[in-house]
């Protein structure tokens, strides 16, 4: 993410201002306001229908691997309704028994605060949205295409300890 450099209501230059507990933080002089380096929140669902979990693949994705259900949260919404909203966006599958797990940092987008869930679904038929390139249920009890070190990857392990990865050779270029 591009560093705030500029007021985002009158377009004053930010400066640094050292608030009380001695940290410091972008300032508008003008309107008075502190700008906090606040990560964005977002959701990352791992959908299970029996043994088989839902993995999906976003179109711009340029590595080869599988990641779960995830979305940010908007404006008003709780974390769990940002979960069965963006499940249902993505796959039209209908969850229940949601349970959150934790939260991760991505360590490939560190403004990124991913609450992590686990739910079921009674539902079989994925409709994938036209956001990803794919979505589709894959056997829990056989190695996934997904990264060991992605949020999605270790939210899977944290559930199915016994889970594999497969390593997938990174497709070049795309
Ligand atoms: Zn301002």
């Amino acid at each position: 993410m591009d560093e705030r450099k500029y007021c985002c209501f009158c377009g004053k230059k930010l400066v640094l201002k050292a608030l009380s507990d001695g940290s410091e933080e972008k300032f508008c002089a003008k309107c008075n306001y502190v700008f906090f380096d606040a990560p964005s929140p977002a959701v990352i669902v791992m959908v299970t229908n029996r043994n088989r979990v839902v993995l999906t693949r976003a179109a711009e994705w340029k590595h080869p691997y599988w990641g779960l259900v995830s979305g940010h949260i908007m404006l008003g919404e709780t974390a769990e309704q940002t979960a069965v909203r963006e499940v249902y966006e993505e796959t039209r599958l209908r969850i229940r028994d949601l349970k959150i797990l934790k939260t991760y940092v991505s360590k490939y987008q560190d403004d990124l605060l991913m609450i992590a869930f686990k739910a079921e679904t009674r539902d079989s038929t994925i409709e994938k949205s036209e956001e990803l390139e794919d979505a589709k249920w894959f056997e829990l009890n056989e190695p996934l295409p997904m990264r060991s070190t992605s949020v999605a990857g270790q939210v899977v392990r944290l559930v199915s300890p016994r889970i594999q990865h497969l390593d997938l050779k990174e497709r070049e270029n795309r």
